[in-house]
């Protein structure tokens, strides 16, 4: 698949360092990374039903109907890497909007990034996220799971 490189600047330490994303402007697509930021793998939310599957679970929870749908888009980006799709060979979850590693102080904290400019892309064979463990579990194991990354909300039920 096609991605385009990206500069980034540590938060730290303000260190540069290029890396690959999806061109912005893609609708409904995720690049994941681990939070060691080695292993990518690839999400296409309006073509996989997972996506709208945790949706749905998330937005039958009590204090979700309040919620304003901007928030709770933010909260099942966050959650979902963990929840909905198996971790990489070494067992680290996938997360939606990790940042890749700065290259000299290992931080994944980002102070900005923005397209490298001239434009560049690259060629990258990146997985597709999977789902053994998410559908072997039965709906009402879904909802613990869920639960599970949403320890903020766990009075409000
Ligand atoms: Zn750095």
């Amino acid at each position: 698949m096609k991605l385009q490189i990206f500069v980034y600047q540590c938060e730290p330490y303000g260190h540069a360092f290029q890396a690959p994303e999806l061109p912005l402007h893609g609708y409904g697509e995720f690049l994941l990374r681990t939070g060691s930021a080695a292993t990518m793998s690839y999400l296409d939310a309006l073509a996989d039903p997972t996506y709208k599957e945790v949706d749905a679970l998330l937005a039958r929870r009590s204090g979700m109907r309040e919620m304003k749908a901007t928030k709770r888009a933010e909260i099942l980006r966050n959650i979902y890497g963990q929840v909905a799709c198996d971790p990489d060979g070494d067992g680290t979850p996938f997360r939606i909007g990790q940042h890749p590693r700065c290259p000299v102080c290992s931080s994944s904290v980002m102070r900005a990034w923005q397209e490298a400019v001239p434009t560049q892309f690259v060629e990258l064979d990146i997985p597709a996220v999977t789902h053994a463990l998410w559908t072997s579990l039965s709906d009402d194991q879904k909802v613990s799971r869920i639960n599970q990354f949403l320890p903020e909300l766990q009075s409000a039920t």
